[in-house]
């Protein structure tokens, strides 16, 4: 991905000594660099309580990048160039009194006020609102200034208002990008591209076509040392509020009138206020919590939950929902959601499986006729397959096979296909928010999730179980059999 260099930019992470920056932003930021992106004036300047020097990060961020970028990509002569562009600020962002040392840093800058500054949130949610009152007071927020949040923006509807508010207060919402990095992956870029500009898609992409759709994003790792921070969130709330529900959107929205900043989001925040609403009763029936038990992950013995994390909880690591999007494209079709931990690969698919042939024309074959499935593979081996019914070659009668055509970007396009994080950044700088989620949509999925969030806070309310290595319990299983339908698992 080669595009135009940007504007000079002073680019700060806050939290620029964690893990998202330096295994996700300063590799893809180096990447973006060697790819002629970055112009001269362009300073990266990490903050963290670290007792670090300039020197101290930039050998910090060396050894990041030896880790995270593949080695045919690293170039001694860009690694020297990127870490040149590295300062660090050593500031407890929550002490008042020692914020003009990142003051002082960002007003030595040779390009001065008219640089373009983002100041990038990597840091806890609690954390936002302070730091914006800072950066407000101390008139470092300027004109062509945009902040970045990570997610999670809050913990429910009322804290992601809050954090929204104390951020909105200083910042323009066209100067808020809200990252969800699922929206900066090219197939799910390409899933807009192929359903609109095309025609062939576009007129079965409804009711009377669509039978169904499941988005699963699957995980074959446990928590980690993400562990306390997890048993505070769940699956609901880490991957459902906001990446699962950012897919659905994306599947089921309806032509924008432009691919710009706010025509896009209008259409995502409609799909959002059409989900059907999660009533007791549907809950009960519709929603799935389960936990890891203890099993096989690779053929390896894999811990339970409770022991990774040291105690019993009720946590959910799985999710299944059903909804449907309660409007006149797609009334009566099922969206079924599911997402886990550990479970028997790492794997982020959305599933559209179409009605049947209205005929049987024919009854006398052999070979049974599927459905036609379209797959689209956000992650890993990115791209699309189609499965369609063809005949067997060969005499004697008619013999049905299912066959697939297969889109794989690695494929078609060669090369690397870039790290989300490498398009958001540029977009940021660049003060492009089409692929960042606006105020209304991050509060819209909260308010959607709410009553489930609810339901499971409830003392008696206990997950399911199911050995780790596994797709989930038995009742997301139900979910599908009951209305005669199955989970795609990947071939
Ligand atoms: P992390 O590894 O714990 O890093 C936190 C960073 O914030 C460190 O640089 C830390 O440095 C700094 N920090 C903490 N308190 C500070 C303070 N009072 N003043 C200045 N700096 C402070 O966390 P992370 O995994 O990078 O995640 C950061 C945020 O992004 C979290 O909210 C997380 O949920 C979110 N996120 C992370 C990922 C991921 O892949 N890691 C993905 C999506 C979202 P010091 O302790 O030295 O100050």
């Amino acid at each position: 991905m080669n595009g135009p260099s940007v504007e000079p930019c002073d680019f700060t992470v806050f939290g620029g000594t964690g893990d998202l920056a330096l295994r996700k932003l300063l590799p893809a930021l180096y990447l973006r660099d060697r790819d002629g992106q970055l112009p001269d004036e362009f300073r990266i300047i990490g903050v963290s309580r670290a007792e670090v020097d300039d020197e101290g990060y930039r050998a910090l961020v060396k050894d990041a990048l030896v880790e995270h970028v593949a080695a045919e990509e690293l170039d001694p002569t860009i690694t020297e160039r990127l870490l040149g562009r590295l300062l660090h600020v050593t500031l407890d962002v929550e002490d008042v009194t020692a914020w003009h040392s990142l003051h002082d840093r960002l007003k030595d800058g040779a390009a001065g006020e008219e640089v373009i500054r983002v100041f990038y949130l990597a840091v806890a949610p609690a954390l936002f609102g302070p730091i914006c009152e800072h950066l407000d007071q101390l008139g470092l927020a300027t004109d062509r200034s945009r902040v970045v949040l990570e997610k999670p923006i809050g913990t429910d509807l009322a804290s992601a208002e809050t954090i929204n508010e104390a951020v909105g207060r200083v910042f323009d919402e066209s100067h808020i990008f809200r990252i969800d990095h699922y929206l900066g992956k090219e197939s799910v870029q390409n899933l807009l591209v192929t359903r609109f500009a095309n025609t062939f898609l576009e007129p079965l992409w409804n009711s009377h076509w669509v039978d169904h759709v499941q988005i699963t994003v699957s995980e074959s790792l446990g928590v980690g040392d993400r562990g306390s921070y997890y048993d505070r969130s769940g699956a609901l709330r880490d991957m459902v509020q906001n990446h699962l529900l950012q897919l659905l959107c994306l599947v089921a929205m309806e032509p924008p009138t432009y691919v710009d900043r706010e025509t896009v989001r209008d259409e995502k925040l409609k799909v959002l206020q059409a989900l059907r609403p999660m009533t007791p009763e549907l809950l009960e029936r519709d929603a799935v919590a389960g936990q890891y038990a203890a099993g096989l992950c690779s053929g390896a013995a894999a811990p339970s939950y409770a022991d990774e994390i040291g105690h019993e909880s009720h946590t959910e690591t799985f999710v299944a929902l059903k909804t449907e999007v309660q409007n006149w494209r797609w009334a009566g079709v099922p969206f079924y959601l599911r997402t886990g931990k550990r479970m028997s690969e790492r794997v982020s698919e959305i599933v559209v499986v179409f009605k049947e042939p209205p005929h049987a024309m024919f009854p006398h074959s052999e070979g049974a006729t599927e459905p036609n499935r379209l797959h689209i593979r956000v992650q890993p081996d990115d791209g699309m397959r189609l499965h369609m019914t063809a005949k067997e070659p060969g005499p004697g009668g008619i013999r049905l096979r299912p066959v697939s055509l297969d889109l794989s970007y690695a494929a078609a396009f060669g090369g690397r296909s870039p790290d989300a994080y490498e398009r958001l950044l540029m977009d940021v700088v660049r003060g492009n928010t089409t692929l960042f989620m606006r105020r209304d949509e991050v509060e819209a999925a909260w308010a959607w999730v709410a009553p489930i969030l609810d339901h499971w806070a409830r003392p008696t309310h206990r997950p399911r179980r199911y050995p780790a290595g596994t797709n989930g319990p038995v009742a997301a299983v139900t979910l599908l059999e009951r209305d005669g339908r199955s989970w795609q698992e990947t071939e």
